[in-house]
């Protein structure tokens, strides 16, 4: 069995939902379809959950039901509906439902927002569906609540509690194909929680680990996985093959292809992922792999990725090094003020730490510094704002010799300044941390190092 997803642009449309059913009726495998809320049809186009944000945020500024907000939203869903040839039962039930929710909106506005925002999945599940059987395909529409999908209370931001896999397996016993809205499922206090956005990977990841499939299909709108930002290098090199490590690295530094937390869910299971092109599902896509495969000396280096807006304080200290629990006290501080960091490079009398720039206000960055002056008796603290992150990943790089040298090199050809430098024990991937007015010039430089 294999599970396969669809993200935004894959289900835009009534066309698109025509390509999902082809490709899902092609093979006999694909028995559980995990979808996202329809996309963007055109670039200046509105997702459908950014419209169900757009309720929201209308009812909580004025206090009023948002009809005209709901009804594009019903129309997103009736224009489909009517290209599909369907009934309009799909359009006119998300019209009542979303009237209904903001009739009781209960007292907690996360809460009220997670609800609304799932609509999108649940509604476009609901349609898909109905177009399936509307084909003569038998197909069901399966709630999250009744299949058991739970996760934690932190609305927006939510994590699948453990049971859910246990809970899901029965999926696999339906004899057609299930229809599984992505992004969504209910807490155990009853309230719809949703992971962050992009969050259908993870549903689709949680379906496969549950229901032990051969493979996840995650259908998207390219032919595979770049080994950079094609915003940034025109036509990169495309990469048939990453390896769960090496794409957990990409997507936290921005690989937006998958959602950073998808991998988690079947790591353990080993499931292989494939990224396909709804739009082109005859192309291969790019594995996403436990350990690799196909070792080709080209690719050593994997991928090239960059993320801005960092803040790193630099502190020193005469003698930090034989003060025990000073970095453990810095890193206190932090933690007191709900910062996660990312980073810590060190020397012998010095300790950076690098945090997103959303928790930097100057009111947070003045109360840090205060305390690491006081309480860690530190000689001098420095800010650095604009930090961009660049990663050099690949598998193929352990134990070889030389590419921290060819990467900075092509740093200095550029006349980059390197900020900070940082490999980790598992030598998969090396960072630098440099200004992010260079970011450009910098990622060209190594993507042309690796792969020019
Ligand atoms: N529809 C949600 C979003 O736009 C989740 C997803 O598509 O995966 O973030």
């Amino acid at each position: 069995m294999k599970v396969c997803k669809f993200g935004g642009t894959s289900l835009a449309s009534a066309g698109q939902v025509e390509k999902v059913f082809n490709i899902i009726t092609a093979d006999p495998a694909r028995r559980v379809v995990v979808v996202s809320a329809p996309g963007k049809r055109f670039k200046e186009d509105t997702k459908v959950t950014d419209m169900l944000i757009n309720c929201v945020s209308s009812f909580l500024l004025t206090g009023k039901i948002p009809t005209a907000e709901i009804e594009a939203v019903a129309d997103r869903f009736r224009s489909m509906a009517v290209e599909l040839r369907l009934s309009d039962e799909t359009p006119k039930f998300v019209a009542r439902r979303l009237t209904a929710m903001f009739e009781n909106p209960g007292s907690d506005d996360g809460i009220l927002s997670d609800s609304v925002k799932a609509m999108g999945e649940d509604f476009s599940a609901r349609l898909v569906a109905e177009y399936f059987n509307s084909q003569g395909v038998k197909a069901r529409y399966l709630d999250p609540k009744v299949a058991g999908l739970y996760l934690s209370e932190d609305f927006g931001n939510a994590v699948c509690l453990p049971e859910s896999f246990e809970n899901l397996r029965t999926v696999a016993d339906f004899d057609g194909i299930t229809i599984f809205p992505g992004f969504y499922g209910y807490t155990h206090s009853g309230h719809i929680a949703t992971f962050s956005r992009g969050g259908s990977d993870i549903t689709g990841a949680i379906l496969a680990a549950s229901v032990n499939a051969e493979l996840y299909e995650n259908f998207t709108d390219v032919d595979s996985v770049f080994a950079v930002n094609p915003n940034i290098v025109k036509s990169p090199r495309a990469i048939p093959e990453y390896t769960y490590r090496e794409m957990r690295e990409l997507a936290y530094m921005g690989f937006s292809v998958l959602h950073e937390d998808t991998l988690a869910a079947v790591y353990k299971t080993g499931i292989v992922v494939n990224i396909k092109n709804t739009n082109n599902p005859e192309a291969p896509g790019t594995f996403i792999v436990p350990e690799r495969r196909n070792f080709d000396e080209r690719t050593r280096v994997t991928g090239i990725a960059s993320a801005n807006d960092f803040v790193m304080i630099d502190v020193t200290k005469y003698m930090m090094n034989r003060e025990i629990g000073f970095g453990r006290r810095l890193l206190q501080i932090l933690e007191e003020e709900k910062i996660s960091y990312e980073h810590t490079p060190s020397g012998i009398d010095s300790i950076s730490v690098i945090f997103r720039g959303h928790y930097a206000s100057p009111a947070t960055l003045s109360r840090i510094v205060d305390r690491i002056y006081k309480e860690l008796g530190a000689d001098d603290i420095n800010i650095k704002h604009d930090i961009c992150l660049i990663s050099v990943v690949g598998e193929g790089m352990k134990k070889s010799v030389g590419f921290t040298a060819r990467a900075s090199l092509a740093l200095a050809r550029a006349g980059v300044n390197i900020e900070l430098l940082n490999q980790g024990a598992s030598e998969i991937s090396i960072l630098f941390g440099i200004h992010s007015d260079d970011e450009i010039k910098a990622v060209r430089a190594i993507y042309n190092e690796f792969f020019g």
